[in-house]
């Protein structure tokens, strides 16, 4: 054992005979903050939703904890501890900023959720305490469909956390944010993974982001591991620079991808 929490091994996955991911290695240990990076189409999202389950790998192994997660479907990965973000779903919008973490609180408790009051007030504290941990909790009572993009993405990490994960997946989490929110969301899941000792694997499009918040970082191309290392070594990194660069692409401007759309499990 490495003492890794997450050991990605020769993970392979081939979609009509394209290789998205072409085998590729890396741990993540507790507490680290580890930046999944490249261009559009390196096979960072076709990464995480092996993790998640929710893509079956075509070989390789993803072991969690010790246990083997590549034959394990979506609810039983979460189960065990691997969280990811997800959008607030449209029919949630109109709902307090509070229900929809209660929401989250009862999925974790394994209760159906329901706006049954006396239900739904057992979980009251307990996401209120969550909104406290990302700042939301003078908010707790206004509609999601009320709030500024950043702070709709403050509830959905709170949504997240109410999973208690030991390692959370964010695919872009930023997506879409103005760069100050950015930083801010940044710091501040930092700030979470170092309080509850979690592990963080995250994508983002913005270099200075991952340059600034990112214990490590890792690069894909073309489905490859190409590079590994901290901010600085994967600045001067010679073939990361040639990918991005060679694409045209600045570590300034890179191009915005689509937002995938994400449910919580049922
Ligand atoms: P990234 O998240 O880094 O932008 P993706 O993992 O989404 O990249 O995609 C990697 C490659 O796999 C791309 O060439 C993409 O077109 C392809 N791909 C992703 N998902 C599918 C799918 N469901 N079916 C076919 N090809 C896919
Ligand atoms: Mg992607």
């Amino acid at each position: 054992m490495s003492g890794a929490l997450l050991e990605v091994r020769d993970l392979y996955k081939a979609f009509d005979g394209v290789r998205a991911v072409d085998g590729i290695t890396f741990d993540l240990h507790p507490g680290e903050f580890l930046a999944l990076i490249g261009p559009n189409g390196a096979g960072k999202s076709t990464t995480f939703n092996m993790v998640n389950g929710q893509l079956r790998a075509s070989g390789g192994s993803v072991r969690f904890a010790g246990q083997e997660l590549t034959r394990m479907q979506p609810r039983a990965i979460w189960r065990l501890g691997v969280g990811r973000t997800f959008q607030i779903a449209a029919t949630f919008a109109s709902f307090t900023v509070i229900e929809n973490v209660q929401m989250a609180v009862m999925s974790h408790h394994r209760q159906l959720f329901s706006l049954w009051r006396p239900a739904a007030s057992r979980y009251r504290g307990e996401a209120l305490a969550l909104l406290e941990r990302v700042g939301m909790d003078t908010q707790a009572d206004r509609p999601c469909s009320e709030l500024a993009y950043g702070d709709v993405k403050r509830v959905e990490l709170a949504m997240a956390l109410a999973n208690d994960p030991k390692l959370l997946l964010m695919d872009e989490p930023t997506a879409g944010m103005a760069p100050r929110e950015r930083n801010e969301l940044m710091a501040l899941t930092k700030r979470l993974v170092v309080e509850r000792g979690m592990a963080v694997l995250f994508t983002e499009h913005s270099m200075d982001v991952v340059f600034a918040h990112a214990d490590r970082i890792i690069v894909l191309a073309r489905g490859k591991l190409i590079a590994e290392g901290d901010a600085d070594a994967i600045r001067n990194h010679a073939k990361v620079k040639e990918v991005y660069f060679g694409n045209g692409l600045t570590f300034e401007h890179p191009p915005e991808a689509a937002v995938a759309d994400a449910r919580i499990p049922a």
